[in-house]
């Protein structure tokens, strides 16, 4: 018989795939890392599995403890699926800009969420860092795993996404492209690939216009899990060569395009990355090897970036892809 003993066997060694047409005029290889074949649907399942073994090998959780954690969404799944398999509640807190979708996914899989508004300063005591402080003081048995500040973050990166992409190149790697919203993702990944090649790997991050990455002050912006208004521990900024700024508005084009082109339904953070791993490409040759990391599935975003409604009224829509029987018959 062939079968996995539960869902948390099935995370990581997720597929790489070519981009083969959003990269006309690009002579280096560009491949995207699909993290949508987690089982939660996101990068963030490589984590979880990582900081909770790590936690019950501290002791830090114990049996029948509780996970709270403020996260916008794709954390959570990892984290509400590992629980619920080992027997842990989940409480999560989420700013009010995620989408209705990716919170009733949280609560699908069992767990609890509450929403926090995202226009407060991190400061103030509605903000999701302060209420999700609240709440591990005040629930018995609670642990915050942090993944702003937790280092099983970006070891779980190291150990698992940075090996996987050395070996599935053959060691051909030349660039490393992600968006950075903990950092995690890049750190760890990036100082894998460095060491993996003697430092040859260039490490590129990708970051939206305003956020303190790309030296902005951390402005609101429409990508969903990336970009922050502060610097967490679990990014290490000694790893990136070169950090790129992505508008929303070209984040959520490329996003449609990859769709459209590609096959690759995925969020607005995978977008924004393919157009700073595009920005790289464009300077490079046939022997490069571009590897960008596309961390989630597109089905959280249908009434965002795929409406057409939503785009236009953001003014990010050039063409509707709404037709009349007369513009399909034409
Ligand atoms: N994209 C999405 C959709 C995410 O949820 C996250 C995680 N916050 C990232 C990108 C960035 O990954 P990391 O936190 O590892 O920097």
């Amino acid at each position: 018989m062939q079968f996995h003993d539960s869902m948390i066997s099935l995370v990581g060694n997720t597929p790489l795939v070519k981009l083969n047409n959003v990269t006309a005029g690009i002579q280096a290889t560009v491949l995207a890392k699909v993290e949508y074949f987690n089982p939660g649907g996101s990068v963030k399942d490589r984590i979880a599995v990582r900081m909770i073994e790590a936690a019950e090998q501290s002791g830090e959780l114990k049996p029948g403890g509780t996970i709270v954690e403020p996260t916008s969404g794709n954390t959570g799944v990892g984290l509400a699926i590992v629980a619920q398999q080992k027997g842990y509640k989940c409480i999560f807190v989420c700013p009010d800009k995620v989408s209705l979708d990716k919170i009733n996914v949280l609560r699908a899989y069992g767990a609890d969420v509450v929403v926090c508004p995202t226009a407060v300063d991190p400061e103030h005591p509605d903000s999701y860092y302060n209420v999700s402080d609240r709440l591990v003081r005040e629930t018995p048995g609670a642990w915050k795993p942090d993944q702003y500040s937790n280092p099983n973050n970006p070891r779980s990166h190291y150990e698992t996404t940075g090996p996987e992409l050395w070996e599935q190149t053959d060691g051909k790697i030349t660039h490393f492209v992600a968006g950075v919203g903990t950092g995690g993702t890049i750190s760890g990944t990036g100082n894998y690939l460095k060491e993996a090649s003697g430092g040859s790997v260039k490490v590129i991050g990708a970051d939206p216009e305003g956020s303190v990455y790309s030296g902005g002050s951390g402005r609101p912006y429409l990508v969903e899990g990336v970009g922050e208004d502060f610097w967490p521990t679990a990014y290490d900024r000694n790893v990136t060569d070169r950090i790129v700024a992505v508008s929303d508005k070209d984040s959520f084009q490329m996003t449609r395009r990859l769709a459209k082109e590609e096959g690759l339904l995925v969020g607005g953070s995978c977008g924004m990355a393919v157009v700073a791993a595009l920005e790289v490409a464009k300077e490079l040759g046939p022997d490069d090897v571009v590897v960008v990391l596309l961390p989630d599935s597109g089905r959280g975003y249908m009434s965002k970036i795929f409406s057409d409604e939503w785009m236009a009224g953001h003014g990010f829509l050039e063409d509707t892809s709404t037709s009349t029987v007369a513009d399909v018959l034409r």
